[in-house]
């Protein structure tokens, strides 16, 4: 297959370009490294993989001119930041991302009569919501003004985008709404639960919990993540389809602090700061759907997961 994941040097996007280079598919990433890197396309890589199927173009989706590229089979866009620490420093980017960003992408799968294009929206569009678990028919609690709303309120945008073009033109457009996912190839200062909580635990520094730790969040393996979009986009009849992937296995944010420590071996003590405006007090992912229409469920579980991320932080800190 020909395929083309914007935003393809980034966290989950690197593992995704892996994932279609492993199956001989041919992949172009559109990265313009704002918080991704072309070293996540580079060591990323075992030596089985064909380098030759994949091509790396340094742009931003706002502005590229996708017309000089061939039609694709599949499109992923997963462009755009993510972590709640870029919401202040990138709010701008992030709003122009999803929305005149993915019109660029749209306009260019529309007239390239592309196969099937996937969106990576996100769990936020259901804000701090008030139903729980989250399932797809969910309208969300969002503040629309809020730190978190250019995130919030781009992805809500980028949804209705999606929607409208899938009305007009009838084509294959799918929403995959991604739910906290970890792994290997997280940034390691990109301020994310995982990523601080295993670099302050291996380092024996206090793992800093935000208010009193008994918000929830529901962490989905990076490898589950890449399996559940790669099945969305490749099983038929899913045109206009919203879903939920991520992992329902719900634990309090102090519970992950706690099993990151033990698992970790760390000495590592808890201390508590200030929380963020409108942090989801609960978040936890109804995947019925998704077992249902995909036939997949997430398989590996919270503790072997956060073994490999420890594994992956502690070989990053051997090379320093
Ligand atoms: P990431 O920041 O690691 O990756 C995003 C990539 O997009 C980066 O490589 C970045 O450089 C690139 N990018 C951003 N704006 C761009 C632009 N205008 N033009 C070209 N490239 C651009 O984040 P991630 O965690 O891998 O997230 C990928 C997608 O999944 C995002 O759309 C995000 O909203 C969504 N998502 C992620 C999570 C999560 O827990 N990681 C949860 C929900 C949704
Ligand atoms: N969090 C925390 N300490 C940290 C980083 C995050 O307690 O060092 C909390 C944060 O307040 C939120 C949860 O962990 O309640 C998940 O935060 P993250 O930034 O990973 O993603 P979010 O789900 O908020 O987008």
């Amino acid at each position: 297959m020909k395929i083309l994941i914007t935003g393809g040097a980034g966290f989950i996007g690197s593992h995704l370009t892996k994932f279609h280079l492993s199956k001989n598919d041919q992949v172009t990433v559109v990265d313009n490294f704002i918080t991704g890197s072309k070293k996540n396309l580079s060591f990323n890589f075992a030596q089985d993989l064909n380098k030759n199927n994949l091509k790396i173009i340094e742009a931003d989706i706002i502005k590229f001119d996708f017309s000089t590229l061939e039609p694709f089979d599949l499109i992923y866009d997963l462009a755009s930041p993510a972590s709640p620490k870029d919401f202040i420093g990138l709010s701008i980017e992030i709003l122009k991302t999803n929305s005149v960003g993915l019109m660029n992408v749209l306009d260019f799968f529309i007239k390239s009569n592309s196969g099937t294009l996937v969106f990576s929206s996100t769990s936020e569009v259901y804000g701090d919501p008030l139903a729980h678990p989250q399932k797809e028919d969910y309208f969300g609690n969002v503040n629309p003004v809020g730190l978190r709303s250019c995130y919030d309120e781009g992805k809500r945008f980028a949804e209705s985008l999606m929607m409208a073009y899938f009305r007009k033109y009838k084509k294959d457009i799918r929403i995959a709404r991604i739910f906290n996912t970890y792994g290997p190839y997280m940034k390691k200062d990109d301020g994310r639960v995982v990523s601080n909580f295993v670099n302050q635990a291996i380092n024996d520094q206090p793992l800093t919990v935000y208010g009193d730790g008994s918000q929830t969040r529901s962490l989905c393996y990076v490898s589950d993540m890449v399996e559940g979009l790669y099945m969305f986009a490749t099983t038929k009849d899913q045109a206009g389809e919203i879903i939920n992937i991520g992992n329902p296995n719900e634990k309090t944010i102090l519970e992950i602090a706690d099993i990151i420590k033990k698992l970790s071996r760390s000495k590592s003590e808890i201390t508590f700061k200030a929380i963020g405006a409108d942090d989801p007090k609960k978040r936890c992912p109804d995947i019925t759907k998704a077992k249902r229409l995909l036939n997949w469920k997430p398989k590996i579980d919270l503790e072997e997961g956060l073994l490999k991320t420890i594994e992956y932080f502690k070989f990053l800190e051997s090379q320093q």
